[in-house]
């Protein structure tokens, strides 16, 4: 593709007109920008010709890769037809009907109901909404607080910053909202020191049973969680914590909800992260992997008997102009066929997951400085860690990832840091030639930042 502009220009104008999302604009303003201006299948180009390895799916969401040609010619045919129409006033269109359908096919058993949205935030607001309504419906509208968990992220919508752990967020704005409370992580690395897995698992669950007691379970609507917390670091609980969780929700007639936005369409293996932790919500958000970012999407999933309530209850006064929208609809629909079709769920679960994961441990665990290597499917991580025997973090957290991931970026390999750990989360299309050039390319980059650790007098 031919630009007119330099990238000297670009930079300018972007510095002079654009605010970034969750950044320091004086900062950035500084250095300047870097322009990204085409991509393919799992790489990225910059203005100035680079090639880069994207190892995080833009953000956790080109789940079909870059550059498809039948997506774009769907959503040409659809706005020729269709640009535009709502879903409010007792009308519907072919493309939501269509996606609808499907979803219901991809969907565990017992969910063939969503309600659409355009991104994570507004599905997860949508969910708020919901399990208020629902309680509301089932006559015990005191039942209004949800549980959340430190350093989850559900977003950044009032509703969602709220729910989430992010503390960072919190500050910023009075947050969380009335009605919010979190819960301690399953970090085991962590807060689990000496403990097995399934004993760590056990008592992280308890936590949640502790603040429902503390807070009521009468008055308690719903508890809210990431499969695996993606932001927060890619934080995998052990088997045993879901499941318990499931339990204490079942026992204290409490909803139990999956944010699936980054778990869901493939990223662990399977359809969505609850199939792989062995537990069933009553609902799951969604949006991200939805559309593989081609379009902004969400859904929210809800149980047959969720759905039911609030049918039951009349009205429910929430949407969105743009819910279901159908360019966006049927981008979606064509993105979730092919996952399927194409056998790209399928593949991330027998071949190229466990590749990557194999491949990931091997790689990783030996250096000096790396330890709690871990990952699923297409999601992994490991953490940055001062002393291996001890299980001992740097100080300042987040300071060293910084360091690291900028090393990524200045080899041509996106990764992400979250505090000090280091995440990865590529397209789900990634062959496994392609997991060995990530992987060769990643531990160059920990040598040198192994090198400078020691150089510079930090380990
Ligand atoms: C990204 C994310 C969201 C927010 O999605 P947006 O599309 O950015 O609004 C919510 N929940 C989880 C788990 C996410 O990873």
């Amino acid at each position: 593709m031919k630009h007119q502009r330099s990238t000297a220009q670009w930079r300018e104008m972007d510095a002079a007109h654009h605010l970034h999302p969750f950044t320091d604009t004086a900062s950035l303003n500084e250095q300047g920008v870097r322009m990204i201006t085409h991509a393919d299948g799992i790489y990225l180009w910059d203005s100035e010709g680079n090639k880069i390895l994207d190892g995080m799916a833009g953000l956790w969401c080109v789940n079909i890769g870059y550059g498809r040609k039948d997506l774009p010619e769907v959503a040409k045919r659809q706005m020729e037809e269709l640009a535009y129409y709502n879903t409010f006033f007792k009308t519907s269109h072919p493309a939501v009907v269509e996606l609808s359908h499907l979803l219901a096919e991809v969907a565990p058993k017992g969910f063939d109901h969503v309600f659409y949205t355009n991104s994570g935030s507004e599905s997860v607001d949508t969910m708020i909404r919901m399990v208020r309504r629902y309680w509301d419906v089932k006559g015990k509208p005191e039942k209004k607080t949800l549980i959340g968990r430190w350093n989850g992220y559900h977003g950044s919508t009032i509703g969602g910053a709220s729910l989430g752990g992010m503390s960072y967020m919190h500050e910023q704005g009075d947050l969380p909202i009335p009605g919010i409370v979190h819960v301690q992580q399953p970090w085991h690395y962590k807060y689990g020191k000496g403990m097995s897995a399934d004993e760590f698992g056990k008592l992280a669950a308890s936590w949640v049973e502790d603040k429902i007691l503390e807070v009521g379970a009468d008055k308690v609507a719903a508890f809210v969680g990431e499969p695996i917390q993606g932001a927060g670091g890619v934080i995998i609980p052990p088997a045993t914590y879901w499941p318990e969780v499931e339990r204490i929700c079942r026992k204290y007639d409490i909803l139990l909800v999956a944010d699936e936005v980054i778990c869901g369409f493939g990223r662990t293996g399977h359809w969505f992260g609850h199939q792989q932790f062995g537990f069933t919500p009553d609902i799951f958000t969604t949006a991200k992997g939805l559309s593989s970012g081609y379009m902004p999407i969400g859904a929210v999933f809800v149980n047959n008997e969720v759905a039911a309530t609030l049918a039951a209850g009349g009205d429910f006064n929430h949407g969105f102009t743009y819910s279901g929208h159908p360019v966006a609809a049927a981008v979606a629909h064509a993105n979730v066929k092919a996952l399927r079709d194409e056998g790209i769920v399928a593949a991330v679960h027998e071949d190229t997951g466990p590749y990557m994961q194999k491949r990931w441990r091997e790689a990783f665990s030996r250096f000096e400085h790396v330890d709690d290597v871990r990952g699923v499917g297409l999601i992994q991580a490991f953490t940055l860690v001062k002393d291996k025997a001890s299980q001992t973090l740097f100080d300042n957290w987040g300071e060293i990832g910084l360091m690291c991931r900028d090393i990524f970026f200045k080899h041509g390999l996106i990764m992400r840091a979250c505090g000090d750990h280091i995440v990865s989360a590529p397209p789900l299309i990634i062959s496994k030639d392609q997991i060995d050039e990530l992987i060769a390319t990643a531990v160059k980059c920990m040598e040198i930042f192994e090198q400078q650790l020691k150089e510079r007098g930090l380990a």
